[in-house]
């Protein structure tokens, strides 16, 4: 049956881990919806506009024809015929994807066009930063992944194979554009259930997701 789950929290709290895995688990669909803003930004840098330029970002942005998959296994996005996968990655678009993400057109556009997939996909597991709280409120399971700062920065730097320090300096960053913008800003839903992962496996943190859709 329907079963929505909505995980959210910081960069490098575990969430894409722990989503996929999750989705795996329950044989539902995943929805990664920080790479529908990196598919963006990818294509927002790419057309060469400023990107403090809110109105010709959200131009742009309505112009991409982004497709992106739900498949927890490997999902892939493209962003007008163009496999992006590797690139929004890369340190150009994750320099540029919190400032793109402020820009309130965009949030709208992207809101929904994922609640279109939640709907579609009725089983799902979708990671961001306003899923709970915005995108998917009324989800059978919301998630607030929380880790230490030093525990994200490694998890980060190891998974993009970059300088711990670096890493570090660039999950603040984020982490304060993500937090403190107008609209939609990345914050726990009151009904979410926290929870840090800082000294847990993998493994254990599903499990206890498991444990809370049975309850
Ligand atoms: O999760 P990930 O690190 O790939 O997200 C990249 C960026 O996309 C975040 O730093 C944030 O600016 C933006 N984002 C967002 N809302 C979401 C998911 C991601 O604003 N639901």
């Amino acid at each position: 049956g329907r079963c929505v789950v909505a995980v959210d929290g910081p960069s490098g709290s575990g969430k894409s881990t722990v989503s996929r895995r999750l989705a795996v688990s329950l044989d539902a669909r995943y929805l990664d919806t920080g790479a529908m803003y990196r598919a963006i930004t990818w294509a927002v840098l790419r057309s060469g506009v400023d990107l403090t330029d809110a109105a010709s970002v959200a131009k742009v942005a309505g112009e991409v024809d982004l497709r992106i998959g739900t498949d927890p296994q490997g999902y892939g996005v493209t962003a007008d015929g163009v496999t992006v996968d590797k690139e929004i990655r890369g340190p150009e678009v994750t320099g540029a994807v919190s400032a793109v993400a402020a820009v309130p057109a965009v949030r709208e556009l992207l809101v929904a066009r994922q609640r279109e997939m939640i709907a579609k996909a009725g089983r799902i597991v979708v990671e961001g930063r306003d899923i709970g709280s915005v995108v998917a409120p009324d989800a059978d399971l919301k998630v607030y992944l929380t880790a230490s700062e030093a525990a994200r920065a490694q998890r980060r730097s190891a998974e993009d194979a970059a300088d711990v320090a670096a890493t570090a300096a660039d999950l603040a960053r984020r982490d304060k554009i993500d937090s403190t913008r107008k609209v939609n800003p990345l914050q726990q839903a009151p009904d979410a259930v926290e929870l840090d992962t800082t000294a847990l496996g993998i493994d254990e943190v599903v499990a206890r997701l498991r444990e809370l859709l049975t309850e």
